[in-house]
């Protein structure tokens, strides 16, 4: 009651930094749409209709011009470090033909300091008009005196060029390594500069690893990448190795995301140390628990299922996929109780409906009980092939469903054929996730994907998938459902709900000023971009067209 007074008296006379005047500010229902919001020292102080009082002399006016304005963007699942290497290396993988393939190498090779490899690639070649394999001969010049190492997309084969060759001492007489083959040419008997599977570590063992300023590089371009979607808090998911870069970030003070940190860890008990004695920023960077692996995926079949495949060789027509050994040697679940009595959160990739049941089952004995269970908020990654018992332990267990709506778009292309159709109506199963109650939270598993919010939004909410078709529109949800997965409903999965995710007062000032309106009937979705990103009032990116 004290406090409502005080903030009345207070209101008028103490004018904001910023205010956000002509909007259409999602306010989750609140309020419906407002049309103007005030921040003050990076949090907002008032949302609903103009407030002259509010706006002094050195106050920032912010014209939304009629614009969506929503809160920025959590993703519940990336992978900053990765995402962000990725981006300082070569992309080959839309190159055309081979004169175009050599031209970007090229060019790479010329903006690169002297002596550093020139890596990346996932390079195809399979949709070119004349499909040819690479060969050294191809980029030897091209790279400039500089070693080369470029893998195909599948990562199961890597172009190399005779620097890189002549480092490694690979020769036409050196043997193929065993599990590996050195391409040779069939008249000279020379390798040709490709090399498959382990014979690829012959050379990428020579690659310097990255130093601690590279993974802070990687870190600043993951960072701007994000933002550039309006995606202002992650849920990142390094090694426990790659904490110092993290550390090292954190002493910035112009930090444009959020991270919460869930290392993949070996031994908890012993990791949860090393998180305690972590130097972060209170708000931008902290560590929030640990992640851990129970299956693998749906397209190499190594899901954990409770049934097998539909499209199992004939030889092994009973094939349900595995678990990971940490499931069944009881790694886990002692790594779990570490987790649980040094208060971490355990978010858990768990793809196959198995995976998913016996995580839920052991968590609850790892937790001890539901009402301690519910209150740690575990996770469940990509949550993938569910069933009907599976969603109501998730919910009545508060095990909170992390789902990456781009997935469903990928893999609805091909689900059915691996499941079978029956099953997939509990794939992907936003709709029965929400109707039982459990929180869902969403992500985009970037760089594995794009982290394209919209694109997201567009298969959670329509079900369309990337062959153009919808696909178990049953299983979508609404859009404001759907936005508070990547707000609100990803705040509260990371501890957060009390500081981000809405546009309220008291809240932090995180939004985004969206181009076009995704609350429109039909929108493009593909076409809405954010316009404006900010973070506690700052403005963080600006797209270069207006
Ligand atoms: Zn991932």
């Amino acid at each position: 009651m004290l406090a409502a007074v005080l903030t009345l008296l207070l209101l008028p006379v103490q004018p904001a930094d910023l205010v956000i005047e002509n909007a259409r500010i999602w306010t989750d229902g609140r309020v419906g749409f407002a049309p103007f919001a005030a921040v003050r020292d990076g949090r907002f102080v008032y949302v609903g209709d103009y407030e002259p009082s509010l706006v002094g002399p050195n106050t920032e006016h912010l014209d939304a011009e009629g614009r969506v304005v929503l809160p920025g963007f959590i993703d519940s699942h990336i992978h900053m470090l990765n995402g962000g290497n990725n981006l300082s290396q070569l992309q080959l993988r839309d190159a055309r033909d081979k004169e175009d393939f050599i031209r970007r190498v090229r060019e790479w090779a010329g903006n690169l300091p002297e002596g550093r490899w020139i890596l990346g690639g996932r390079w195809s070649t399979e949709s070119w008009q004349h499909v040819e394999q690479p060969t050294r001969q191809w980029v030897d010049e091209a790279s400039q005196g500089r070693p080369l190492f470029l893998s195909r997309m599948d990562g199961h084969s890597a172009l190399v060029n005779s620097v890189a060759l002549r480092m490694a001492g690979i020769t036409k007489n050196t043997p193929d390594p065993p599990g590996g083959v050195v391409d040779r040419d069939p008249v000279t008997g020379e390798p040709t500069g490709i090399l498959r599977e382990t014979a690829m570590g012959l050379v990428s063992r020579l690659i310097p690893p990255p130093t601690l300023q590279d993974k802070v590089e990687a870190l600043n371009r993951a960072m701007r990448a994000a933002n550039a979607m309006g995606i202002t808090t992650v849920c990142d998911i390094p090694g426990i190795a790659d904490l110092p870069a993290y550390e090292a970030l954190a002493e910035r003070d112009d930090l444009t995301v959020r991270f919460l940190l869930y290392p993949t860890g070996g031994d908890w008990r012993r990791d949860a140390e090393r998180l305690r004695a972590f130097r972060g920023k209170p708000g931008w960077i902290e560590p929030r628990g640990f992640k851990a692996y129970f299956d693998g995926s749906l397209g190499s079949r190594t899901a954990w299922m409770s049934a097998p495949f539909a499209n199992n060789p004939p030889d092994n027509k009973d094939w349900s996929g595995l678990p990971m050994p940490i499931v069944t040697d009881g790694t886990f679940d002692r790594n779990a109780r570490a987790a649980a009595e040094a208060n971490l959160q355990v978010i858990v990739h768990a793809i196959g409906d198995e995976a998913n049941r016996v995580l839920a089952d052991k968590l609850l004995a790892a937790y001890g009980g539901i009402e301690r269970l519910r209150a740690a908020r575990a996770r469940s990654e990509h949550a993938q092939h569910l069933a009907p018992d599976v969603i109501r332990a998730f919910a009545e267990r508060g095990i909170i469903a992390s789902l990456q709506p781009f997935h469903k778009a990928d893999d609805g292309r091909y689900a059915e054929q691996y499941l079978g159709k029956e099953r997939c109506a509990w794939s992907y199963a936003y709709r029965s996730l929400v109707n039982a109650g459990a929180v869902i939270a969403f992500g985009s598993d970037w760089p594995v994907v794009t982290q394209n919010v919209m694109l997201g939004l567009e298969a959670a909410v329509e079900g369309r998938i990337l062959n153009g078709a919808i696909w178990f529109p049953e299983q979508s949800v609404t859009i404001a459902e759907a936005l508070r997965a990547y707000t609100s409903y990803a705040a509260y999965a990371a501890f957060m709900e009390k500081e981000i995710g809405r546009i309220e007062v008291g809240y932090r000032a995180d939004f985004v000023v969206l181009n076009a309106s995704p609350f429109d009937l039909s929108p493009r979705w593909p076409d809405i971009q954010p316009d404006l990103v900010f973070v506690e009032g700052r403005k963080v990116f600006g797209r270069a067209t207006r």
